[in-house]
C-alpha cells in the first residue's frame, strides 16, 4: 500500500520541493490548497509535479475545513508547511499570522488527535524563533527562544502546541528549526530571490537598480531541496523529537551580492543597488547560525549545497527564466 501523505502549503517553496521528494518514494501527496480555482502552480510547475499530486480544498483558519480532511484521507504523514511565512509582512499583518500560524496548527493537531491519531505530523518551525539568543555564538536546539517579530511569535506558539500534543497525547509531533533555506522558487518578496532576480534583470537590461534594507544582516542559508529530505527522516525515526537544520555556515546579504553580481560578470555591484529605510524591520535580526550536530548524528542528515553554488543556481534560475519571457 502507498503511503499517504498531506502536505499543507503545498504550492509554497518548500511544499513543491517535498512534494517532488515524496513523489519519488513512491507516496500518494494530497495537497492543502485555499481555493482550488486560484492556486499558484508555478512552483509546482518548476518541478513538475503537479500533475501528480491530488489538491483538498482547505484553509489553515478554518478549523472545519481541515477536521473534513483529516477524517476523510487519515493520511500517513502530515507536513504543516502553509503560514504567512514573511517575517517583514507579521507586524502589518500580525493578527493574520496568528491565526493561520498559530491556531492553525492547533486546529490540525487537534483534528489528528480526533480523527486519526497514528498520522505522524511535522511542524515547520523556524530559526527566527530564536531572536538573537545564542550560545556561543551558535544557535542549538538547546538555546533559549527570544522571538523578535509576530511571526517568530505565532511560530513558538506552534512549536509548543506540536510539543505539548506530543507529550500530552503521545502523538507523534516533529518540530524542524529550520534556518533560511532558498532555491529558485523562494518567493520574489524574500531578500535572496530579489537579489537573484534583480541581477538577471540588470543583466539582461531590464532594471537598473535592486532597492534593499540592511546590507550587513547575516543568515545561515541553505538550499531548500536538501531541508526537505530531513523533514521526511524526522517522520521516520522511532521517537518524535525537535531538530535544528542548518548549514552552520552565515553569510551576510553583502556576500550574496557579491556572489551574485560577480557570477553575470558585474563588480562594480555598488552602484546597482540603493538603499531603502522602507525595507528595515521595526527590530532587527543581525544573526542566524545554527549548530546541526543533532541531525547529523540522529538522522544522518547533512546539508550539500554550498552558498555559492545556491546563489549561481538561483541567478541562473531567473536569468534563465526572464531570457525566455523577454
Ligand atoms: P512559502 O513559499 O511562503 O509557502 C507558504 C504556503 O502556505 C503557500 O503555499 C501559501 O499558499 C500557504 N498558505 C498561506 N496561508 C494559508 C492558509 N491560510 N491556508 C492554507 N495555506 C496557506 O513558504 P516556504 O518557504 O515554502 O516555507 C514553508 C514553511 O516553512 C512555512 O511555514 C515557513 O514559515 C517555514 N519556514 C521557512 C523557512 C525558509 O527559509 N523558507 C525557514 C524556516 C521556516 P498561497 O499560495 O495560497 O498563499
Amino acid at each position: 500500500m502507498k503511503k499517504k501523505a498531506l502536505i499543507t502549503g503545498v504550492a509554497g517553496q518548500d511544499g513543491a520541493y517535498l512534494s517532488k521528494f515524496l513523489l519519488a518514494k513512491g507516496y500518494e501527496v494530497l495537497g492543502l490548497a485555499r481555493d482550488l480555482t486560484a492556486v499558484n502552480f508555478e512552483n509546482l510547475d518548476f518541478l513538475n509535479v503537479r500533475e501528480k499530486i491530488t489538491f483538498v480544498n482547505g484553509d489553515m483558519a478554518d478549523e472545519e475545513s481541515l477536521r473534513k480532511i483529516i477524517a476523510e484521507h487519515q493520511p500517513d504523514e502530515v507536513y504543516n508547511l502553509a503560514a504567512q511565512s514573511f517575517v517583514g509582512a507579521s507586524w502589518e499583518q500580525a493578527k493574520l499570522t496568528t491565526e493561520v500560524n498559530s491556531l492553525g496548527v492547533l486546529y490540525l493537531l487537534t483534528a489528528i488527535k480526533d480523527f486519526s491519531p497514528k498520522t505522524k505530523f511535522y511542524q515547520a518551525s523556524t530559526s527566527e524563533m530564536f531572536g538573537d539568543s545564542h550560545t556561543e555564538g551558535l544557535q542549538t536546539e538547546e538555546t533559549p527562544f527570544h522571538p523578535k517579530s509576530p511571526y517568530a511569535i505565532s511560530k513558538l506558539y506552534a512549536y509548543w502546541m506540536t510539543v505539548n500534543f506530543r507529550e500530552s497525547y503521545g502523538m507523534f509531533c516533529a518540530n524542524g528549526i529550520l534556518f533560511n533555506h532558498e532555491s529558485p522558487i523562494r518567493g520574489l518578496r524574500f531578500v535572496t530571490r530579489k537579489i537573484s532576480d534583480g541581477v538577471a534583470r540588470i543583466k539582461l537590461g531590464l532594471a537598473e537598480e535592486i532597492r534593499l534594507g540592511n546590507l550587513d544582516s547575516k543568515r545561515d542559508w541553505g538550499f531548500a531541496g536538501d531541508y526537505v529530505k530531513a523533514m521526511w527522516l524526522m517522520l521516520q525515526q522511532e521517537k518524535p523529537d525537535n531538530y535544528i537544520l542548518s548549514t552552520g555556515v552565515t553569510h551576510s546579504i553583502r556576500d550574496f551580492l557579491n556572489v551574485a553580481f560577480e557570477h553575470v560578470g558585474i563588480n562594480d555591484w555598488e552602484r546597482y543597488v540603493k538603499i531603502d529605510p522602507q525595507f528595515n524591520r521595526p527590530v532587527e535580526l543581525y544573526a542566524l547560525h545554527g549548530k546541526n550536530d543533532k541531525a547529523k548524528k540522529v538522522l544522518g542528515w547533512e546539508s550539500e549545497v554550498g552558498f555559492e553554488e545556491l546563489v549561481k543556481m538561483m541567478v541562473d534560475a531567473d536569468v534563465e527564466r526572464l531570457s525566455k519571457n523577454k
